[in-house]
């Protein structure tokens, strides 16, 4: 009989896997997927922080401030412990002067991870919670599951891109509400990207590149007319605010002093030329271009609720997206989170025993 049971072999999973492993326990992991990595391998892989606290609680006002503060301060600490296990750094900054962190290679980081998480059962999914081992539900969200969007975030969920894998169904969820946990707030807040609207054809690798990324820079509108105005630096509001727009669309309206702009590492004309060759629906005029958008679900940011231990219910703690709490009112970096309360999950769940 293993020692702990851990539910997804994605960012957290891994994580608790790999820290139990270490703690000399026998661990089994299941993955429902075909392969390990979850979402974490289609992600960027910046594993970030907000330079400040107050900022962290400043951009997610809603959220639970212990939780926020174990990310905050153990972030760094964790991070080298990561590459310990031999995770490749691509770059030693995020690129963003508001936050501090690692850019790992999403590959390798997945890989080096599953080589520490002790025996990894592809294709099984955890379905029912073991009645005598500790289990850490790491099953990374809901947003795959249309039915659990449209109850939790949006009546157009059918019309959302699922810019995530599709095994993040809720399980870890359901499990462990059935377990006697709760809820946190921020249930229909979810972390996504405007990605550019059919007919432009967007496969997972296409996921970050084709990511629109200058709302603020552009005027937004939806078919109905309505306007909105983007008001954070990292554009989640305005994806989900387009979520809840008729069919999950809006059009991004650039003026053409605007399209040479620099945002992040490309232009903005390089964004709209990438959704064009995706075979967006791209209109150029004299004034400027006319992009239209759907917005792209990532990540839930609502979940169980869970303390200081990472425990959502008696013999069940919980990790990544399928704790809520965190990034409530704004966003986070949600691999951030799942590095910390997994190892925090993972040491708690075999302190138990
Ligand atoms: C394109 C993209 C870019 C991103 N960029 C960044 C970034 O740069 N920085 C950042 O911080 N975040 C980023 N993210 C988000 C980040 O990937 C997630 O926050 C992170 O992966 C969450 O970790 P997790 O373990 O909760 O979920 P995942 O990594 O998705 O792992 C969950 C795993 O659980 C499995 N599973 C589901 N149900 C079950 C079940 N019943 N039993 C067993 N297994 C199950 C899934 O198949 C999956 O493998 C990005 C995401 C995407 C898609």
């Amino acid at each position: 009989m293993p020692d702990l049971v851990v539910a997804g072999a994605g960012m957290a999973g891994l994580v608790a896997a790999a820290e139990a492993t270490a703690r000399g326990a026998r661990v089994v992991v299941h993955e429902k997927g075909s392969r390990p990595g979850g979402s974490m391998l289609l992600s960027s892989g910046v594993v970030w922080r907000h330079r400040r606290f107050e900022d962290f609680r400043r951009e997610c006002a809603m959220g639970v401030p212990k939780l926020q503060r174990l990310v905050h301060e153990r972030l760094d600490a964790d991070l080298g412990w990561l590459e310990s296990l031999g995770a490749r750094v691509a770059q030693r900054s995020t690129g963003n002067p508001r936050t501090s962190g690692v850019r790992f290679d999403a590959r390798s980081l997945t890989e080096s991870l599953a080589r520490h998480a002790g025996e990894i059962r592809l294709g099984e999914p955890l379905r029912e919670l073991p009645t005598a081992t500790p289990v850490v539900l790491a099953t990374g969200g809901f947003q795959a599951s249309r039915d659990a969007v449209e109850t939790w975030i949006t009546p157009e969920a059918r019309s959302l891109f699922l810019r995530a894998t599709s095994w993040s169904t809720g399980d870890g969820l359901a499990l462990g509400l059935a377990a006697g946990g709760r809820t946190t707030g921020g249930m229909g807040e979810f972390y996504g990207r405007n990605m550019p609207a059919p007919p432009a054809r967007i496969r997972e690798a296409d996921f970050v590149p084709l990511a629109q990324l200058y709302a603020r820079l552009a005027t937004v509108e939806s078919t109905t007319g309505a306007v909105f105005e983007t008001r954070t630096w990292s554009e989640i509001d305005v994806a989900q605010w387009t979520a809840r727009q008729p069919g999950a669309r809006a059009t991004y309206r650039v003026a053409r002093e605007h399209v040479a702009e620099q945002v992040g590492t490309r232009t903005i004309g390089e964004m709209i030329a990438a959704a064009e060759a995706a075979g967006a629906d791209v209109r150029r005029g004299p004034d400027g271009v006319d992009v239209p958008v759907v917005a792209g679900i990532t990540t839930t940011l609502g979940g169980l609720a869970v303390d200081e231990t990472a425990q959502a219910a008696a013999g069940v703690w919980a990790a990544g997206t399928d704790v809520g709490g965190i990034s409530t009112g704004g966003y986070s970096s949600g691999l951030a989170a799942a590095l910390v309360l997994g190892r925090i999950a993972a040491a708690s769940a075999l302190e138990s025993r």
